[in-house]
């Protein structure tokens, strides 16, 4: 059966700088794709009201999901009120009831905003709490019980909080699916506008772009990649499963490195 997977990203346009290469690469594997951002994009405006902002917002975001071939799923909340709340857990534990994913595609779990890091903790709960008839979503799901596998994708700047570097775990190889990502994040047209007013024109797309390829030289074998690191299994599935890489192949590579830390527990 093939397998079925959802981005989880806090803010319209995040799943387009961390995740949308590595979930194109899934659709393309065969992958049923799912897209969901937590917040509403409601603050990334000083121009246009909040309810204006939320509204041509939710509009670019499912033009970007349709871009990117897969399933819309509308946010939950706004902007820094991604708070790490039962209304919010239950109500994102609906959407995975509802999705049944077998992998999970989170931000980082530290970052250096909030609503990711927030948004990264709900995305976890919500999947452990699949197969809980007695922790009630809502709406009202029914659960099952099957495996999930949840990755987190690198944090901007590949830095913590506390400005510690964040090497990935795994490469997936996105070239092929770059010209298609990059797409996507031009469909957020009003964050074009609105950060070209301080860091110059196209800056969001050549963020993406120079973000995409630090990640492929990382790597050392692909031009264009995103990083990975795979959430401790226990409560989700086998010690050994990690669907990402097999469903990609050869498109995915394990960096040696950071298992090798690891193991040292550094
Ligand atoms: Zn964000």
């Amino acid at each position: 059966m093939n397998k079925v997977a959802i981005a989880i990203g806090a803010h319209p346009d995040d799943i387009e700088f961390y995740m949308a290469g590595t979930l194109l690469m899934l659709k393309k594997a065969g992958c049923q794709t799912h897209y969901l951002n937590v917040a509403s994009g409601n603050c990334g405006s000083a121009e246009y009201s909040s309810a204006t902002t939320r509204a041509i917002r939710s509009t670019e975001a499912r033009a970007a999901a349709k871009i990117l071939g897969a399933n819309f799923h509308p946010s939950l909340t706004d902007d820094l009120e991604i708070l790490y709340s039962l209304e919010l857990l239950r109500a994102l534990a609906a959407v995975i009831r509802e999705v049944k994913p077998n992998i999970v595609l989170a931000h980082s779990p530290q970052d250096y905003m909030e609503d990711h890091a927030n948004a990264s903790r709900l995305a976890v709960s919500a999947s452990f709490t699949r197969a809980m008839p007695n922790f009630k979503s809502a709406p009202a799901r029914p659960t099952a019980d099957y495996p999930v596998t949840i990755y987190h994708a690198m944090p901007h700047g590949f830095r913590d909080q506390l400005r510690r570097r964040v090497i990935p775990g795994m490469f997936v190889n996105t070239g092929s699916a770059h010209k298609t990502k990059r797409d996507a994040l031009a469909a957020h047209k009003s964050q074009r506008n609105w950060l070209d007013v301080s860091q110059g024109l196209n800056s969001y797309l050549l963020a993406m772009e120079d973000m995409s390829r630090e990640v492929g030289r990382m790597s050392k074998r692909f031009q264009h990649a995103e990083g990975w690191r795979r959430h401790l299994h226990f409560g989700f599935c086998g010690p050994e499963a990690d669907p990402l890489a097999e469903v990609l192949g050869k498109n995915c590579l394990i960096n040696k490195a950071y298992e090798r830390a690891l193991e040292k527990g550094v």
